[in-house]
């Protein structure tokens, strides 16, 4: 079978990296078990180097089965990004979030005199599901923002914040999008850049969730080829991930994006992953010991999840940390310990390395809170490969 891209629609025949079949991040479950998996298998395009999944699971498979999940994007940057929007459209009155991360965004611009609009996530769920962000960013199509557009007219910003990423058609995604723009209208798109993870060689930012991996000529390609012009691209820095923005300005013509070729920072990426694996596995044989009553992770997130079934370590450790009181019992998919409070932490006597899956600027407070650990001799490593302190780096 020969997988088209979701980007330029060229043919895509270099091999993929491939992780088998992986349960789904979001099958967090009362016993030991996950049902739902698909295989994940990642490629780059070899003529417009979009990184992406080969197959994209269906929405049925994504839906989460309990209704806690909830992820957080960044929020730091949305004062300048505001000054950025409001230097390009003046006299913007009305604006739209077509996604659950918009709050925080409409929230400044309403304090700046603007008139807010947030849509509602109202999809008949099948029983026992909670739709989440498989089923935001199926609304993105012609037929459901027709009849938003219809409903509440059309919007001067328009703004759609971690939602395309996870579009199986991208493309269709952007265009059915210009229904709620203005005729001198804008519309912001965010997603996060690929790239330091990529260049870090850190495969738990994959996600099946995720159907395109977006870099800033990426990101450009998909404007273009969807009928935008790219009016600004801004970048926000993150220590893990940047924030890619956006602001584009509908046109009648589309282009398609130039042939690149494969790139190097994609090859590199895949083909150093089987070594990488090995390592992780050796390392951390070790630190579970004989008894596999050794290593703890801390931070139960997506990111865990994947470094953990991804990397074939789940089964090795023992102690699986969350403060967050939704978690607490449920076994995250893959795993063979359920989440456990940091209480439980401190109190086993038995764990000696404890790999960190929080972000960067939250490790601090962590450390703080697990001081009695380090005063043990537990050792801290962060399972994010681009840290000082990753597990996957060689320490003196
Ligand atoms: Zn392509």
């Amino acid at each position: 079978m020969i997988w088209s891209c979701r980007l330029c629609g060229s043919g895509i025949h270099s091999p993929a990296l491939a992780l088998g079949p992986l349960p789904i991040c979001n099958d967090f479950n009362r016993k030991a078990v996950s049902d739902r998996r698909h295989d994940l298998d990642i490629v780059e395009c070899e003529t417009c180097q979009l990184v992406q999944l080969r197959d994209a699971p269906s929405p049925s498979l994504l839906s989460p089965a309990v209704p806690w999940i909830r992820y957080r994007e960044p929020e730091g940057h949305l004062d300048a990004l505001v000054t950025s929007l409001l230097a390009l459209r003046p006299h913007a009155r009305r604006v739209v979030g077509t996604g659950p991360f918009e709050q925080p965004l409409l929230s400044r611009l309403a304090a700046q005199g603007l008139q807010t609009h947030s849509v509602s996530l109202d999809t008949a769920a099948p029983a026992g599901r909670y739709p989440y962000l498989e089923s935001w960013q199926a609304t993105l199509n012609d037929a459901h923002l027709a009849a938003l557009s219809a409903q509440h007219g059309t919007f001067d910003i328009v703004s759609c914040r971690y939602i395309v990423e996870h579009s199986p058609t991208p493309i269709l995604a952007l265009k059915a999008l210009k229904k709620l723009i203005s005729p001198d209208g804008l519309l912001l798109v965010e997603v996060p850049d690929s790239s330091k993870f990529l260049a870090a060689c850190d495969y738990c930012f994959l996600w099946e969730e995720h159907s395109c991996y977006f870099v800033e000529d990426t990101l450009r390609e998909l404007a273009h080829v969807s009928g935008y012009h790219v009016l600004a691209l801004l970048r926000y820095p993150g220590a893990l991930e940047d924030a890619l923005v956006a602001v584009l300005a509908p046109r009648r013509e589309s282009s398609g994006p130039p042939a690149r070729g494969s790139s190097e920072l994609f090859q590199i990426y895949r083909d150093s992953f089987s070594a990488q694996r090995g390592r992780l596995q050796a390392r951390l044989r070790a630190a579970a010991g004989p008894e596999r009553d050794g290593l703890a992770l801390f931070g139960i997130g997506h990111h865990a999840i994947m470094f953990a079934n991804a990397c074939g370590v789940a089964d090795m450790i023992a102690l699986a940390v969350d403060d967050d009181a939704d978690k607490a019992g449920f076994f995250p998919p893959g795993f063979r310990v359920p989440v456990v409070g940091s209480a439980r932490l401190l109190a086993d006597e038995r764990i000696t390395t404890c790999l960190f899956a929080v972000a960067p600027h939250i490790e601090g407070k962590v450390r703080d809170k697990l001081a009695p650990l380090a005063a043990r001799g537990v050792a801290f490593r962060s399972i994010y490969a681009a840290l000082d302190n990753a597990i996957s780096k060689d320490l003196a």
